[in-house]
């Protein structure tokens, strides 16, 4: 199944394409303003890092082998202060190097050599699930039912306040750690908790966190370790997430219904939703 809906043309959000290859870099600009992207270019990974730090775009298409700053340096530095979508467009396709490559934080890994219509369905579904866009306009456009973050809803709050997220910015407090998830940790965590109690499979975790062709659900215990690491949770004693095994995951941390602990407010923040607001969405 195409994961594009008729009728639901992805809003105008602007990608940084980070390729060397010229003639591979036209090919990607030429699709992706089809598909009615704005695009820009860069050719090496320190131009892409000027490009990006002069004006964030809302996703990156990156390439790993790279003149001046390889793409794995570019990420990092990238995810320093930043979670904007990105997704690896590169001729590196061992399970290892996608592993580390999904671990440096990018969204997803599209193996050398793709059919560019892939590459822009996968761009059109991260921007579907990750509602990222810095309009908002892609906040309530997610992709399969129960894998979207739920980008406006209030702050979340979970086991007496041990977690609360800020689903605006992904930034949380954990054990009074301030900490920030990746869009695909958030979606991950939020699949979770939308069946708290039960378990999913990968199978049913992978649209969280891959594209709709994603290649191994071995992704997503990547993904589940970065996500435990954060909340500072231990697989052989689990308060958040429960191995399952031989099927997968499940979310245990009760959510709370009462207002968080303010230590988790940040500043500025002034627009959190009030109790019982009617957008906690794992409360279904
Ligand atoms: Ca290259």
């Amino acid at each position: 199944m195409r994961p594009m809906h008729p009728g639901s043309r992805p809003p105008r959000a602007r990608i940084l394409v980070v390729e060397d290859e010229e003639r591979l870099r036209a090919l990607l600009r030429l699709y992706l303003e089809r598909a009615g992207y704005e695009v820009r270019e860069a050719a090496d990974g320190r131009a892409a890092l000027d490009a990006f730090d002069d004006d964030p775009p809302d996703l990156l298409v990156v390439d790993l082998m790279l003149p001046k700053l390889q793409g794995e340096a570019l990420i990092s530095a990238i995810r320093e202060d930043s979670q904007v979508p990105i997704l690896i467009a590169s001729a590196k396709r061992s399970d290892l190097e996608r592993i580390a490559g999904l671990r440096l934080g990018a969204d997803d890994y599209l193996p050398k050599p793709f059919n560019v219509h892939e590459l822009v369905e996968r761009v059109n579904a991260i921007l579907r699930r990750t509602g990222t866009a810095s309009s908002g306009r892609l906040a309530g456009v997610v992709g399969a039912a129960g894998v979207g973050w739920p980008a406006d809803a209030g702050r979340l709050s979970f086991a007496n306040g041990r977690l609360v997220i800020e689903p605006a910015t992904r930034a949380f407090t954990c054990d009074g750690q301030p900490g920030r998830l990746t869009p695909s940790e958030a979606r991950l965590l939020f699949a979770l908790v939308r069946a708290a109690g039960s378990p999913l499979d990968r199978d049913q975790l992978l649209p969280a966190v891959a594209g709709p062709r994603a290649e191994t659900s071995r992704n997503i215990d990547v993904h589940v370790g970065n996500l435990r690491r954060k909340l500072s949770d231990d697989a052989a004693a689990p308060w958040a997430i429960e191995t399952i095994p031989d099927v997968g995951y499940r979310w245990l941390a009760p959510m709370d219904r009462t207002l968080p602990d303010p230590r988790a407010a940040r500043p500025g923040d002034g627009d959190a939703a009030a109790p019982g607001d009617a957008s906690h969405p794992a409360q279904r």
